[in-house]
């Protein structure tokens, strides 16, 4: 193997830590940052991801509200606790873990949650912010990544960033905060022709696509950055990503590891975004 691979846990680790020391500050000054975390229905994927984010929450000393709803809510019901959710002082950020149960709009659900308080940056308004290069809250994952990208040391400004993918929580704002970074980047989606062809000529290549084994070594430019962003389960049953460590390791220059990178560094990202909301509720 040649490349060096990201030590996940630890920038993980230090960026929980200084987030910790600062919820512990403005709870002194009278504020306690609040996340509230509504679960809908009994998928046993997203029932970790919410416990995951509970517990990040306590340790960092967070108030969090886990509200866990049957599959037969009802869209009403649903939009009735994100209402009391958004009028609760204590709340700074709310988030309703996707996918929902059939039957119930995520659109919806995105334009009820209050502006101020859509820590996961799903408002269409925390959105046009993205696009417009305003001040506002960043989406959690492809903040993670640019987190990543700063420790690390990988220069952005005029590098080829390649990022698969263009769904509307990953793959576009990954490319917005790209751009932010002065990167020149390219998109790639399923309808994509050759992809080994344009992802050979990134310098920093990230796949956010949900296909265990997609990237191999000959989709990376020797020495290339290889951020993988997928969540699957391989054959083995175990939890991997899109890119086939072993192979493209060979090549990249650094790469980072599924599990134990991406995934944790969003939800830093997300205590990050309640800490950023709750002192905004304070200066208000
Ligand atoms: P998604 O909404 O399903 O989007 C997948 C994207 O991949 C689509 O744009 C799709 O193209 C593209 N795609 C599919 N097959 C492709 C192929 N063969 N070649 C090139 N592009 C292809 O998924 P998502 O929500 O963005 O999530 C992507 C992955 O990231 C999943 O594994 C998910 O679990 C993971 N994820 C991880 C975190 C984390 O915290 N680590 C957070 C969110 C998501 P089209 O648009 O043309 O269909």
């Amino acid at each position: 193997m040649t490349a060096q691979v990201v030590n996940g846990k630890e920038i993980v680790a230090s960026r929980r830590e200084r987030i910790k020391q600062e919820t512990a500050a403005l709870k002194e000054s009278g504020v306690q940052p609040g996340l509230a975390v509504v679960l809908v229905g009994d998928d046993p994927a997203s029932a970790v991801y919410v416990r995951n984010k509970i517990k990040a929450c306590e340790d960092a000393g967070m108030l969090s509200e886990a509200y866990r709803l049957p599959a037969t809510t009802s869209q009403a019901e649903l939009l009735a606790l994100i209402v009391k959710l958004n009028e609760d002082p204590r709340i700074h950020g709310i988030l309703v873990q996707s996918p929902l149960p059939k039957g119930l709009s995520e659109e919806e659900v995105n334009e009820t949650i209050a502006a101020e308080k859509d820590v996961d940056c799903f408002h269409p308004v925390n959105v046009g912010n993205l696009v417009l290069g305003k001040e506002g809250f960043l989406p959690c994952t492809p903040a993670g990544v640019i987190e990543i990208l700063h420790t690390c040391g990988v220069p952005l400004a005029g590098k080829h960033a390649v990022v698969i993918g263009r769904s509307n929580i990953v793959g576009k704002p990954m490319a917005l905060l790209l751009l932010r970074e002065h990167a020149t980047v390219t998109v790639c989606h399923s309808r994509t022709p050759n992809l080994a062809d344009i992802t050979r000529q990134a310098d920093i290549l990230i796949s956010a696509v949900g296909r265990a084994g997609l990237v191999k070594r000959e989709h990376v430019k020797p020495g290339a950055v290889v951020i993988d962003v997928g969540m699957n389960r391989g054959a083995d049953g175990k939890l991997c990503g899109d890119v086939d460590f072993a192979d493209a390791a060979e090549v990249a220059g650094l790469i980072t590891p599924v599990p134990g990178c991406v995934g944790p560094m969003t939800i830093t990202m997300l205590l990050n975004n309640t800490l950023q909301s709750a002192r905004r509720a304070a200066n208000r």
